[in-house]
């Protein structure tokens, strides 16, 4: 089965929405094994819209439609779709009552513009909303499935939920089974390489992709069922750990910050931060980690050179003799924050995040993490490349993955 995804909306169109629809319905359809072959964006034009179902019709079975589902008589999805298949537009009930309940929950007069959210092209099956008024629906015609969705992501994921068991009846043959492994500190091209042995195979189908936070490498495993496929990717997730080691973090759904956390929690070890470039990034990313208060103990931002010395004690000479950003000043940050904050570990982060600010022999980029454990201090030194907020976002990521290798060595 294929299918293709029309994303109506004006806004798409003028740069002002970034279409996640399309991705997350692609993710999710090829997950299902259901090949989508086009992305579409149309604007709120009847017209159009008309001309492109009339080209999706021959060569899709299944066309998703999404936005334009509004109150509003620039929001035609299903009034154009009713049309072109040729249907009436039937009042439902039931959807109307909803509505009109919503309105009084919030005691709000329904404005009778409203009542257009409860017409379906007749003979469909509807899709309710939990997250707003607008219901979407599916409709089954000539071998064809048309599948209308709300445009807001909040309301249109869940929703999405129902379709995906509506399709799960409608596929025939075997299904696309998904894992993944999530890796930090190998680029992606020196994983690829370790691992090419690997990447040209069909099934599992295996590839690799640089995220924002992460390499993903992703095990695609066509088969019948899950109780087949599961075993056959596991040794294959087994066999890339193998290889890879440590570079591997999780082989979850886990950000790196969750994985750090979880390991500090278990070993009891409490932590301090120094920032100064990621300006408190490695903090948030931190602190998005529920429970995290059982081992943070402190967290500052020290970005002048005063801050640095008053609240760290870090030597005034240091920093006159190496620079703020240098390995001695992220020693004695790290060693500061941790004996000042009497926690168990400090780390800290200087460097030049750019885009001024970098010499010859400072570039930007530029990046000093400090980590005192125990009775030792180590320091490390990188390049990073990219803007601004590139460089901080990977200083972030580095020295927290620094963290992980730590704790794991003290196993
Ligand atoms: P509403 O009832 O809110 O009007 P709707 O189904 O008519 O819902 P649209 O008016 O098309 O949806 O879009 C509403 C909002 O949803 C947009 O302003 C945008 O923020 C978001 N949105 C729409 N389409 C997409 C998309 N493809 N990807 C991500 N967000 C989208």
């Amino acid at each position: 089965m294929n299918a293709e995804i029309i994303n109506i909306g004006n806004e798409l169109l003028l740069g002002d929405t970034l279409n996640t629809n399309a991705q997350y319905l692609s993710q999710k359809l090829t997950e299902l094994a259901i090949q989508v072959n086009y992305h579409t964006t149309v604007s709120d034009d009847e017209e159009k819209l008309l001309q492109l179902l009339n080209i999706s019709q021959q060569r899709s079975d299944i066309i998703i439609l999404t936005g334009g589902l509004g109150p509003t008589p620039d929001d035609l999805t299903k009034e154009t779709l009713t049309k072109f298949l040729n249907k009436k537009l039937i009042l439902h009930h039931p959807t109307l009552n909803k509505i009109k309940k919503y309105f009084q929950k919030i005691k709000f007069q329904m404005p009778s513009v409203n009542k257009k959210q409860a017409y379906f092209p007749e003979n469909s099956i509807i899709l309710e909303n939990q997250n707003g008024t607008a219901p979407g629906c599916i409709i089954e015609e000539q071998n064809r499935i048309f599948v209308v969705l709300p445009g807001p992501p909040r309301e249109l994921i869940p929703m999405f939920e129902n379709v995906i068991n509506f399709l799960k009846k409608k596929i025939k043959g075997p299904r696309l089974y998904v894992r993944q492994l999530k890796c930090l500190g190998l680029g992606e091209s020196a994983i690829a390489e370790k691992i090419k042995k690997f990447l040209n195979l069909t099934n599992p189908y295996i590839a690799t992709y640089a995220k924002q936070d992460c390499i993903l490498i992703k095990i695609m495993y066509r088969s019948e069922s899950e109780k087949k496929a599961l075993p056959a990717i596991n040794s294959f997730k087994k066999k890339i750990k193998k290889i890879l080691g440590n570079i591997v973090f999780t082989d979850d759904d886990k950000n790196i910050e969750d994985v750090v956390a979880e390991l500090l929690i278990s070993k009891n070890e409490t932590i301090a931060i120094a920032e100064s470039c990621t300006g408190g990034l490695v903090t948030s990313k931190l602190v998005n980690y529920p429970g995290i208060s059982k081992v943070l103990v402190e967290a500052v931002v020290v970005y002048s050179n005063i801050s640095k010395i008053r609240r760290l004690g870090v030597k005034e000479k240091t920093i006159i003799k190496h620079g703020a950003v240098s390995k001695q000043t992220a020693k004695e940050m790290a060693l500061g924050i941790k004996n000042t904050a009497s926690a168990d570990i400090g780390i800290s982060i200087t460097g030049i995040a750019g885009p001024a600010g970098g010499s010859k022999t400072k570039p930007v980029g530029l990046v000093y993490f400090g980590l005192a454990i125990q009775n030792k201090v180590f320091t490390y030194k990188y390049i990073f490349n990219g803007n601004r907020q590139t460089i901080r976002q990977r200083a972030a990521l580095t020295i927290l993955n620094i963290l992980r290798l730590h704790l794991l060595e003290a196993n």
